[in-house]
């Protein structure tokens, strides 16, 4: 995978406050690839939700780092805690369950497969208006049947056994934190959403590019265009020396007005 860059970072803001995993997709598409290919997108859509968060997490680790900050909230007391763990130590599950197949009334048995980012992507691009509508087409998506089937089968007598399946064709990582509350002690578990995680902070650091660009353009006199393109590991480094550099120049300017 290659490096982000300022320009793969402005160019999911434009397009991740509508449709966040479409963006996604088509960054980390164009990250394996080096350029946003039909093939390099096929695959990536093709990941089930298990394999895409692992990728996601495995992305997250190498552009910004091991360590992830969350805040959640206490719901005994309402105090905003933060949670600090490591990728590395988070409890990765890779048991594979074999899906059952659902036997309807009419004897007909459909399986279903398990569900790919890109199914997901389909949703978000549809935007069904209710969860019924929601729910069949996942289904239809996770069974190859035709449009209009998941909304009549969810209207008939196996619509309960056939969510059951959906729910387990729709298996991620389901990754749990556990704290305790830092003002109350009581114990914390939450669901931590890796696409939401990593896409809202992603679009929170897109926001501070033009600051970034700002201070590295005043420092080095590169062009926007320059500064863009920089991998993100090299674009932290300048920052890093700009901020020495100023605390530094804020030093001596005091010991100066001392002696
Ligand atoms: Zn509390």
């Amino acid at each position: 995978m290659r490096e982000l860059t300022g320009v793969d970072e402005l160019m999911l803001a434009d397009g991740a406050k509508v449709n966040p995993i479409a963006s996604m997709i088509s960054l980390l598409s164009r990250l394996s690839s080096d350029h946003e290919s039909d093939a390099s997108l096929a695959a990536i859509e093709a990941l089930t939700l298990d394999e895409w968060e692992r990728k996601l997490l495995y992305f997250r680790q190498q552009a910004l780092g091991d360590v992830i900050t969350a805040e959640c909230q206490c719901n005994k007391c309402g105090e905003g805690v933060s949670l600090v763990f490591r990728i590395s130590d988070l409890p990765v599950d890779t048991t594979i369950e074999s899906l059952q197949p659902v036997v309807l009334n009419n004897n007909e048995s459909v399986t279903l497969r398990p569900l790919r980012i890109g199914d997901l992507k389909k949703l978000e691009a549809e935007n069904p208006p209710d969860k019924t509508s929601r729910l069949a087409l996942l289904m239809e998506l996770a069974t190859g049947k035709p449009e209009g089937w998941g909304t009549e089968m969810l209207r008939g007598e196996n619509n309960q056994q056939l969510i059951n399946a959906l729910d387990a064709a729709a298996k991620d990582l389901d990754l749990q934190l556990g704290t305790n509350c830092t003002a109350c002690d009581a114990d914390i578990q939450t669901h931590f959403d890796v696409t939401d995680f990593v896409t809202v902070e992603l679009l929170r650091n897109a926001e501070q590019m033009l600051d970034h660009v700002h201070t590295i353009a005043q420092s080095y006199h590169w062009s926007e265009a320059e500064i863009l393109t920089l991998g993100i590991s090299r674009r932290t480094a300048y920052l890093l020396r700009i901020d020495a550099s100023t605390a530094i120049k804020g030093v001596s300017r005091s010991i100066g007005k001392e002696t």
